[in-house]
């Protein structure tokens, strides 16, 4: 356990900057603008190099004055300080540890610890790895980096917070008097911003259907061109791999898919009748991956194979084109599927819902 606070910066302007460098169109409107009309914004790798000293902590305690240290392998509750925790605190990964586990174990949301740390996680719980060493934000909320010439009230309405909340949160250590206009803050200096949001980074943000196949572009080498009409979905799904049962995440708010159980190499097929919308390999982190357009305003995702089976435009039936093999590309631990529905009137839904 390493004891200074980890200043990790998040995100929101790398995230503008991704997005603003690749077309994403994944943050709220004028999001990657919003907290920072700064001047020359920095690169990302520079971002580590303005100058700011992290302030020291006391050493971070496990367990609480008094009582015996909590043995997390026994008991994997929540750890309740005796008083609120208003400063950033730091927690190692290790082997077993899940997003959903570690959040529960600080009683925050599982977005709270995406959020905290996007330079690590980058907003996919499948990146958590033993080892990698996450804030922990004392309360639900987001933290943000500040850059030269920002202002609080910009950054507060990106996330949807008032500036006082801001400044009234003590861990960030502004007075009561503090001018939203010109707060004085340190650039470099991690914010608390207690009960903000943003939206989460997922790479498959873009909806891909045969109509608009290149909008996938920005999500690696495996878009597709123009592509002609084909194969028009049932409206009803069936699993996808021989296994009906999960190994891996369920869905979730920040897993919007599901986890289906498999061994490498064993065949994909078709959730529904479609066309092949997306073919290879994903840059964000899914590795190989296929997208099928139902024509039905239903699209499906099947992430991390070991081998691409169809091609971009390809027509597939339900329950009998393979598509793929499962794998573990991209960011993966161990060989599974990951699977997503997306439907046009609702999102990404539970799959659970709709598989029989
Ligand atoms: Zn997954």
């Amino acid at each position: 356990m390493r004891y200074a606070v980890h200043v990790s910066f998040v995100a929101v302007l790398v995230l503008g900057l991704v997005a603003s460098r690749q077309g994403l169109d994944v943050l709220p409107a004028g999001a990657a603008q919003a907290p920072g009309e700064g001047p020359q914004t920095p690169e990302p790798s520079a971002l580590g190099q303005v100058g700011f000293e992290p302030p020291t902590l006391p050493p971070f305690r496990r367990s609480v004055e008094g009582q015996p240290g909590i043995d997390r392998r026994a008991d994997l509750h929540t750890i309740v300080p005796d008083r609120p925790r208003i400063e950033i605190t730091e927690y190692d990964v290790e082997e077993g540890d899940t997003l959903f586990g570690i959040a529960e174990k600080y009683g925050l949301k599982p977005e709270t610890v995406l959020w905290g740390n996007y330079d690590v996680l980058l907003d996919d719980p499948h990146t958590l790895r033993p080892g990698q060493t996450l804030n922990i934000l004392p309360v639900d909320g987001t933290l943000y980096k500040w850059n030269e010439g920002d202002g609080l009230n910009g950054v507060a309405k990106f996330f949807g917070v008032s500036a006082e909340d801001i400044i009234n949160w003590p861990g960030n250590n502004l007075g009561p008097d503090t001018d939203p206009t010109t707060p004085g803050i340190l650039a470099g200096t991690a914010l608390v911003i207690p009960g903000g949001r943003r939206q989460l980074v997922t790479w498959s943000a873009p909806r891909i259907t045969r109509s608009n196949p290149g909008v996938a572009k920005i999500l690696g080498a495996g878009a597709c061109g123009a592509l002609y009409d084909g194969p028009v979905g049932s409206g009803s799904f069936v699993w996808p791999a021989s296994n009906h049962y999960l190994s891996g995440f369920d869905y979730s708010s920040v897993h919007p898919g599901i986890d289906i159980a498999g061994r490498a190499g064993d065949p994909i097929s078709a959730s529904d009748n479609g066309v092949v919308v997306y073919a290879g390999w994903n840059d964000w982190g899914y590795g190989l991956v296929v997208v099928v357009d139902h024509g039905n305003g239903w699209q499906t995702l099947y992430a991390h194979l070991s081998q691409v089976s169809v091609s971009c435009g390809a027509g597939v039936y339900q329950g009998s084109t393979t598509v793929g093999l499962i794998g573990c590309t991209g960011n993966c631990s161990g060989p599974h599927l990951h699977f997503e529905m997306m439907s046009d009137a609702y999102g990404k839904v539970n799959p659970w819902n709709f598989l029989p």
